[in-house]
């Protein structure tokens, strides 16, 4: 690495602490896992060249194909409310960038991740592979089914917004399991929203409003 090229990282790092401090926990974020894997995973390398310095800012950024990064905060108040630990087994529906994905894997024991758009699957394979997450795998495709033959899931997070809750995917949740989605049941108003499996009757908890693109493929049918 040369010079620039340290200089450019330290200056990256000074950053995400930052980000950390002033976006993450001065809302509220307190899991201290979460708080670890957002000072960890370098945010810069999952934007499109060229918004590298835009990487720490408080927002979402377009990663191409219509789709977006979500915003820091969002990424950490999901994996929050997620309430993962080292053993969990977690279903992603939306790869995206993978930078949601990359911070589920600093926490989780599995990571499988599902993106219906083959070029935002490839180029997040790459970073992943790059970045030497060992524990996530990938596939392209519709993730309104789910993943079948690696269910069930101790934690699903859907990260496009859906009229409703896909069947199959709550069927592929342990019962103890959460899952954490942005829910869009009046158009133009999604709510972030939390399901804990129990006794296979399912508690929901709606938290707050959020923007997402929506989910495509079979949902829309
Ligand atoms: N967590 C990602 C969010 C990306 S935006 C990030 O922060 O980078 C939502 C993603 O969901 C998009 O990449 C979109 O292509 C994907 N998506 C939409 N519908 C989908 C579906 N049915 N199955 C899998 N991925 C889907």
């Amino acid at each position: 690495m040369s010079f620039a090229d340290k200089n450019n990282e330290i200056e990256f790092i000074s950053k995400r602490m930052n980000m950390v401090d002033e976006q993450i926990i001065h809302r509220g974020v307190k899991d201290t896992l979460v708080l670890n894997a957002m000072r960890s995973v370098p945010r810069h390398k999952f934007v499109p060249k060229g918004l590298e310095n835009d990487a720490y800012n408080d927002a979402p950024l377009p990663i191409g194909d219509k789709q977006t990064i979500s915003q820091p905060y969002i990424v950490a108040s999901m994996t929050e409310e997620l309430d993962i630990n080292s053993k969990c087994k977690v279903l992603e529906i939306g790869t995206g960038s993978g930078y949601q994905t990359a911070i589920l894997a600093e926490i989780a024991e599995l990571v499988f991740s599902i993106e219906i758009i083959p070029s935002l699957s490839t180029a997040s394979d790459s970073i992943l592979a790059q970045l030497e997450y060992k524990n996530i795998k990938t596939i392209k495709g519709d993730g309104y089914r789910g993943w079948s033959n690696e269910a069930p899931f101790d934690r699903i997070i859907i990260t496009a917004a859906t009229p409703k809750i896909p069947n199959t995917l709550l069927s592929q949740l342990i019962d103890g399991g959460i899952m954490v989605l942005p829910l869009e049941k009046k158009v133009g108003h999604q709510k972030l929203t939390k399901i804990t499996k129990e006794n296979n009757s399912y508690k929901t908890d709606i938290l707050y409003s959020v923007r997402f693109v929506p989910m495509v493929g079979e949902i829309e049918k």
